[in-house]
């Protein structure tokens, strides 16, 4: 049986931190799952809803309940871009929308994983991301980190890719000091929380708070994640091969 990786792709990897969804980067994307797609079944967690529909339409004010709405305009468009792009590589893909309650109901979780076992059986690539019309837990903090954390745990992968953008988690702030370190490797996530500071990016609601709180669900589940630099073409190819650095949360202490 081929295993399972979840790449979760955040609003600023998607939009490589401009205000345009990156038709380049869904490309990229779309060579790393045929690279990859011989030992691998991949399961996407896609944000990027909010920022697609910015691009084409605007809404006063910065409420959470106008960027729900923002969501629900630009999830379909988004979603047609991957189906426009990923369709000249013949990949096709499906929509899964969800919302971390749904986790907690053991109908629900069997229902997503039933769901996502006939897609992958079938040909299709799952493009996760959350329901935003009935929960804003992602788009206030977490840019889909714990969705993809929760949906690792239920499919129970063999790993988490969280794509970033920067190499991982540094032993300081990298923008304030230059001479931090990568930490490449992570068993105690408790020893490293303090590490995470405030950072979130332009587009992302998400961090390395978020990512850490995504690393210790997936440790409670031993499941292995690791957080790379997603503006690198070809990251997590190159992360699977050794070709960069990155940071490893492995799945048990
Ligand atoms: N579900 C939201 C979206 O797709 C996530 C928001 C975010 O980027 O933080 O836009």
């Amino acid at each position: 049986m081929k295993k399972r990786i979840i790449l979760k792709i955040g609003s600023s990897t998607l939009t490589r931190g401009t205000n345009q969804i990156s038709r380049g980067k869904i490309e990229d994307i779309a060579r790393q799952i045929i690279a990859l797609r011989t030992d691998y079944d991949i399961v996407l967690v896609s944000s990027g809803a909010i920022a697609t529909a910015r691009q084409f339409m605007e809404l006063s004010g910065e409420t959470i309940a106008v960027k729900q709405a923002l969501a629900a305009i630009g999830q379909p468009v988004l979603l047609r871009i991957y189906q426009e792009v990923f369709g000249d590589f013949g990949l096709k893909v499906a929509q899964c929308l969800m919302h971390s309650q749904d986790f907690d109901r053991a109908q629900s979780r069997e229902n997503i994983g039933n769901t996502i076992d006939i897609l992958l059986k079938s040909g299709y690539i799952p493009i996760i991301n959350e329901n935003d019309t009935v929960a804003t837990e992602e788009i206030q903090f977490g840019d889909n980190d714990k969705l993809a954390a929760l949906t690792a745990a239920l499919l129970k992968v063999d790993l988490l890719i969280l794509a970033s953008d920067i190499d991982g988690l540094y032993s300081g702030d990298p923008k304030a000091n230059k001479k931090v370190e990568l930490i490449e490797r992570v068993e105690d996530i408790a020893a490293v929380i303090h590490l995470a500071g405030e950072s979130t990016s332009n587009h992302g609601t998400g961090g390395m708070n978020s990512k850490l709180a995504a690393a210790k669900i997936c440790q409670a589940h031993q499941i292995e994640m690791w957080i790379v630099n997603g503006s690198v073409e070809g990251f997590a190819v190159k992360a699977l091969r050794g070709e960069m650095a990155f940071t490893q949360f492995v799945g048990t202490k």
